[in-house]
């Protein structure tokens, strides 16, 4: 097991040891994939750890739960509280936070009614999520033959488990096939983005995104990755993206959480750009690290420090 377990696990409203967290196999959740989560990092920064967007992430995480009629007993400042909280009882500094409510033990049926809503939240250790290498050189990709579901079959705004079957099959299809990551296209062939990520191209100096209705999560790494091209001065735009603009992109790159800014240097074998990291995808690097680690002023109040010194406020929150 790769996974590097740590001491606590909140859930409820208390923490509990790791090996605690467990739950029954009739739970719905296990069926029918009744659950929505969140995936947040703490970054180690010079004044101690702290968590990135938190707040927008928590409440990301009560829209998905609201779209899928759950109702999570704990409001924002709770649940961004009760993060805080997990980090610390931990003692660890940078860690990957994975707040999960779920429908649990009460009745076997589809209908989730009778099923107690639990919230859980853990967090871990966890390194570059296509490894340390992907940042700076780029990985290699291909388009899925698995498409996004159609609007209206399940909804893509929510960040739930039953989206992550469509995610493994793309996944497990790029890795069969010799590459890091596949891109997902939507129900009429264009480009949606990555398994576990969103997708931006550069052309002609210009960062291009699909938008919202195209089928992506509403990424809190794509907004930041907006906000950065303003602060940057460098021209965004949200454009429906056919497969072969990617093609012909000057850059590529994947935001999110997890792979954070990894450019792309081929898809289906054929090179984008010149093949390796291209300028703006890595003045969007430098200014994303130097954010995340606290090396350069919080300007936005993106960060929510974990280690509250003796009658501060938290920042961020
Ligand atoms: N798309 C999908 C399908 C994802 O799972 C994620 C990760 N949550 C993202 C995009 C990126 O979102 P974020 O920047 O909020 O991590």
């Amino acid at each position: 097991m790769s996974l590097k377990k740590t001491d606590k696990i909140w859930h409820n409203g208390r923490l509990i040891e790791w090996d605690d967290a467990n739950i029954h196999v009739i739970s719905h959740v296990v069926s029918y994939a009744s659950s929505v989560f969140e995936g947040i990092r703490c970054y180690s920064t010079p004044q101690g750890p702290a968590i990135f967007r938190l707040r927008e992430h928590m409440q990301r995480l009560i829209d998905s739960a609201y779209i899928y009629r759950m109702e999570i007993p704990y409001n924002l400042d709770e649940l961004c509280n009760a993060a805080i909280e997990l980090v610390r009882a931990n003692g660890l500094d940078a860690c990957y936070i994975r707040p999960i409510v779920l429908r649990g033990y009460g009745d076997a049926g589809v209908n989730p009614f009778k099923c107690p809503i639990e919230t859980y939240m853990a967090c871990w250790d966890w390194g570059r999520y296509l490894g340390e290498e992907a940042v700076r050189d780029g990985v290699d990709v291909g388009v899925s033959s698995w498409q996004r579901p159609a609007p209206n079959t399940i909804p893509q705004m929510a960040k739930a488990a039953g989206n992550y079957m469509n995610s493994a099959l793309i996944r497990m299809e790029a890795m069969m096939n010799g590459y890091a990551e596949g891109i997902a296209l939507d129900v009429h062939g264009q480009v949606t983005e990555g398994s576990g990520e969103n997708l931006f191209l550069v052309k002609e100096g210009v960062v291009v995104t699909p938008p919202l209705s195209s089928g992506p999560l509403p990424g809190i790494t794509r907004r930041t990755i907006m906000a950065l091209c303003k602060d940057m001065n460098i021209p965004m735009s949200e454009q429906i993206i056919p497969r072969e603009m990617l093609y012909l992109a000057d850059e590529l790159f994947f935001a999110g959480t997890a792979v954070e800014i990894t450019p792309v240097k081929s898809v289906d074998r054929i090179k984008i750009g010149k093949g390796t990291r291209g300028p703006i995808t890595h003045s969007l690097q430098d200014e994303f690290f130097a954010l995340t680690g606290g090396k350069k002023a919080d300007r936005h109040g993106w960060l929510s420090a974990v280690r509250v010194p003796e009658g501060a406020g938290v920042r961020g929150r």
